[in-house]
């Protein structure tokens, strides 16, 4: 057992990981930069070292640091929360070098999974459904028309080492074809040093679902049904929600098990998410994340789980508490990502918070790191909080977001709260019916402003 776990993360999911270890007994460790040493994170921690300057660079992402405040206050493992060094296999390695006990999946298959090439090899292979497209990477250019006219266009082009959305481009036509090709392998090189690019069957109108899987790393695994973030601007996620408005009980069942069967089969240890498009009654693979993700407080709230006590009992090397018959669903949840954003164009908004007063009551969770006079540094993520609410179904954890954000009160930074009023009063919202282009349509026709 673990009696000290550091955090190499900040904000809302150090203060998540701390939370769930505190109530384990365990002990934790913040780490921060010298822009963070007023943070939610460092005061909540029983302890913290000062790992760098501001950029992410030179602290969250430096390694020698984080292990050598492992070292100092001799802890035992590290939790990565998600982003940062949450999927980097060299970092996962020189923590077990260092004999620290890193809480996530193996090195390896962070590294197969990161690649998404390898990723889509692996899923195929286990029998989990793909996007039709190239085998493998697609060398050049006439090789890339040749995909075109096999599987029809639209197609899209995707950077083998991406994420984040960059290095994705798609082509309406074979005209298009050339222009797309080049400009994905462009992208792909600058952003990841890597011009490696495939090409899929571009969908119009799929749905993005993604599984939630947990494996104990020794061939035992379960599913904790989906989760829809189809609400995305570029497709970075908004609004999440569990369950899926448009998945049966049926699918559910037939995709978690598919899902679960393939961890299993590779002995995955801890936190998972399969990524799917659905369209027309089918699960397309995208990719995998070996991680937490920001959205799974929703997957907690119908489940009645605690997703990070169960990643750190695994890599404790505990059984996990739940099995697959213990996991039943309980209403429904809706997630809402607040980021201090300046909208109608989302333009980070870093500043002083003049005014905190997070909502409560029945069925509301707040996870976020902001106090009364805070002040939000201009060098990370512009996430602020995250606001969780849980009903008996739809319609109820609709009324109380609404209810809910009603009393939240951010004052100081501009935010995207008002986001979420104007998305509460469309009838599409209200009844779940939204695929991926929803949102980035909607806010063309200026429905902010
Ligand atoms: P990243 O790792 O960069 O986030 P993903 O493969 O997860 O890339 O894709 C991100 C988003 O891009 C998806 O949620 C979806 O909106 C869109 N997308 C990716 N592949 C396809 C596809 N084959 N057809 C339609 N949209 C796609």
């Amino acid at each position: 057992m673990f009696d000290k776990i550091l955090i190499a993360n900040r904000g809302e999911i150090a203060l998540r990981v701390i939370r769930a270890a505190r109530e384990m007994g365990i002990r934790s460790v913040a780490v921060h930069s010298t822009a963070d040493a007023d943070a939610m994170h460092v005061r909540m921690a029983d302890e913290s070292v000062c790992i760098g300057p501001p950029p992410g660079t030179d602290s969250y992402l430096h390694i020698p640091s984080i292990i050598a405040a492992a070292e100092v206050t001799g802890a035992q493992a590290i939790h990565p929360g998600y982003g940062f060094l949450s999927e980097n296999a060299g970092f996962v390695q020189i923590v077990e070098d260092h004999g620290l006990t890193f809480i996530g999946p193996t090195a390896e298959h962070i590294r197969v999974m990161g690649d998404k090439i390898t990723a889509k090899d692996t899923m195929k292979a286990l029998g989990v459904p793909c996007v039709p497209g190239s085998d493998g990477g697609v060398p050049d250019l006439a090789a890339a028309k040749e995909i075109g006219r096999e599987f029809g266009y639209p197609v899209i082009i995707k950077a083998t080492a991406g994420g984040g959305g960059r290095g994705m481009k798609v082509a309406n036509s074979e005209a298009e074809m050339e222009r797309a090709f080049q400009t994905a392998r462009a992208e792909a090189k600058s952003a990841f040093g890597n011009d490696e690019v495939y090409i899929e069957k571009y969908l119009t109108t799929p749905r993005h679902i993604e599984i939630q899987v947990f494996g104990d790393g020794k061939g035992g695994a379960v599913h904790l049904g989906e989760r829809d973030c189809s609400l995305q601007r570029r497709h970075q996620k908004v609004f999440e929600e569990a369950p899926g408005p448009c998945i049966t009980p049926e699918e559910r069942a037939r995709i978690g098990k598919v899902c679960a069967d393939a961890v299993a089969k590779i002995n995955y240890a801890g936190a998972g998410t399969i990524e799917f498009l659905y369209e027309k009654g089918e699960f397309y693979f995208i990719e995998m994340n070996t991680r937490l993700q920001v959205e799974h407080p929703v997957t907690e709230a119908i489940f009645g789980v605690d997703l990070v006590r169960e990643q750190i009992r695994v890599a404790e090397g505990m059984p996990m508490s739940f099995t697959q018959d213990d996991l039943t669903i309980n209403g429904h949840a809706i997630e809402v990502r607040l980021n201090a954003e300046k909208l109608p164009d989302f333009a980070p908004r870093p500043g002083k918070i003049t005014a905190f007063h997070a909502p409560g009551g029945l069925g509301v969770r707040m996870d976020s790191a902001l106090y009364d006079g805070y002040v939000i540094p201009p060098y990370y993520d512009s996430l602020i909080g995250k606001l969780i609410v849980h009903g008996r179904d739809r319609a109820e954890a609709l009324a109380r977001l609404d209810r809910a954000l009603g009393e939240l009160i951010i004052d100081g930074v501009e935010n995207t709260v008002p986001l979420f009023h104007a998305l509460l009063q469309e009838p599409d919202i209200q009844s779940g019916t939204y695929n991926i282009h929803w949102l980035e349509h909607w806010l063309a026709q200026g429905k902010l402003g």
